[in-house]
């Protein structure tokens, strides 16, 4: 029985193993359960020291106090909480000027929970109004495919498999990441829904060469009449180059561009999970898709995959659109991306490493060692997580297989003091890997910390209490 002048560590629960097999027959204190599960929490990397993560890990406690009002709202409720889904219409609303729109006020939107519900739903929009000007002209509409690279993220394959979409997938270059408006003219035909570029890619954060193709599918859609709209995936991207290269062209006043994603909880700089959907205009989303509620006088669509959800990282999002503005954006990128070139610099003179994207379009370092130094990346990535760093290594996708990398993302919170120890751990790392010469690894890291190995130590942890 719970007794309250116990100290929570002298209590039953700290001598007694949490089964995961089990549902919990009795209660328990709420102190002591806090304290059982933050206690074990931090088990898990550190947040900040996660530099495989797109995905933000500091805001402002203000933001925070704001995240925690909204803590109760469910967003779908547009009836009750008006309020809270007009903060939604003005995010879509002003991400529509951000990525120049002709009429920032005829943009239509959604807030979703990522970039991977984002392109699902503008591809699927795509596939529709492929479908339907199709039937109306009495053409068959069996066969939809889409086009992308294999720089995309796996959201992109993803959508092709759950929606009976024909995935026409250009294949990656030993020595070029991203595809070619040549490429893209191979792939294309009058079945194709949409083209799919990225702006800062997964793999090595570089983009596509999105005005060129643009520009193919323009002549394409004169020569043929096939008009083949582009989703641009600014999962990355779209909270970069607005503010870092304004003059770079990838958003609508590209004449095919017709939806734009980007993740709120990536350089958005919210945390997770917030992600936008930003259509051209109304006539890109057509309205059998679109489910109206009409509580505000307007017609309010909704098109989300999601019911209930969260509302308070929506209101993050306008916390930093209006805290932050233009300017403020604009001063955490161009750090971030301060940071990152000494980072790339650093590293290339430091004589080990090869940059892969010296053009750093966005905050990401992405390096492979030199030549063969006795260690490969997968030993460099185990022992900076010695330090804490969690640094991922892999290899990129089918044809450049060959090319092992490590990648740090490079986030606001991480400082250029820290990037300096980083530097310094990495360069120690490597000194003495180079002495102890490993044996040859060429695959990730066997991690003892993953999900399924901890469940198969508390299988063990209980047939051994059970023995007792
Ligand atoms: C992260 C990412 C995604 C997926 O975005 P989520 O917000 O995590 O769903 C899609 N595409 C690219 C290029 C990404 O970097």
């Amino acid at each position: 029985m719970f007794d309250a002048t116990q100290p929570i560590h002298g209590g039953a629960a700290f001598r007694t193993h949490i089964d995961p097999f089990t549902f919990p027959e009795d209660s328990l204190d709420p102190d002591e359960t806090y304290e059982l599960i933050h206690t074990g929490l931090m088990l898990d990397g550190r947040e900040t020291l996660n530099l495989a993560s797109f995905v933000t890990t500091w805001m402002e406690p203000q933001a925070e106090k704001l995240i925690h009002d909204s803590l109760r709202k469910n967003h779908i409720d547009h009836e009750e909480y008006p309020a809270a889904s007009l903060i939604e219409e003005a995010c879509v609303h002003m991400l529509g000027h951000l990525f120049h729109a002709p009429d920032s006020a005829e943009v239509v939107g959604v807030a979703t929970i990522g970039s991977s519900e984002a392109i699902m739903l503008g591809l699927l929009a795509h596939k529709r109004r492929w479908r339907d000007r199709r039937r109306d002209a009495g053409l068959p509409t069996d066969r939809p495919n889409v086009v992308f690279g294999a720089e995309t993220h796996v959201v992109w394959d993803k959508f092709a498999n759950y929606f009976d979409v024909e995935m026409r997938k250009i294949p990656m270059r030993p020595d070029r990441f991203v595809i070619s408006a040549d490429d893209v003219e191979q792939y294309v035909d009058e079945n194709t829904i949409a083209v799919g570029v990225v702006l800062g890619t997964t793999h090595i954060g570089e983009s596509d060469p999105i005005p060129e193709i643009n520009e193919r599918l323009r002549k394409i859609k004169a020569d043929k009449g096939w008009d083949i709209p582009i989703h641009v995936d600014g999962a990355s991207g779209g909270f970069i180059a607005p503010f870092a290269h304004p003059d770079f062209l990838f958003d609508f006043r590209l004449e095919q561009v017709a939806s734009i994603n980007a993740s709120g909880h990536k350089y958005g700089l919210v945390y997770p999970g917030v992600g936008w959907l930003v259509m051209r205009d109304r006539s890109m989303l057509p309205e059998d898709l679109v489910f109206s509620v009409n509580y505000l006088g307007g017609a309010q669509p909704t098109y989300t995959f999601n019911f209930s959800r969260g509302s308070a990282m929506i209101q993050a999002q306008l916390y930093n659109f209006v805290r932050l503005g233009r300017r403020g954006y604009e001063s955490i990128v161009a750090n971030m991306l301060d940071n990152a070139r000494h980072l790339n610099e650093r590293l290339e003179s430091s004589g080990w490493f090869e940059i892969l994207n010296p053009g750093l379009a966005e905050p990401v370092v992405t390096f492979r060692l030199k030549g063969d130094p006795g260690f490969d990346v997968y030993h460099l990535s185990a022992r900076l997580r010695e330090h804490g760093w969690i640094v991922p290594a892999y290899s990129l996708p089918p044809n450049a297989e060959d090319v092992h990398l490590l990648r740090v993302v490079v986030r606001l919170d991480l400082s250029r003091q820290m990037i300096d120890i980083l530097l310094r751990d990495i360069e120690d790392a490597c000194t003495h890997l180079a002495a102890e010469k490993p044996g040859d690894r060429k695959s990730p890291t066997p991690d003892l910390w993953t999900a399924p190995a901890l469940l198969a130590a508390h299988q063990k942890a209980r047939t051994g209490q059970r023995r007792e």
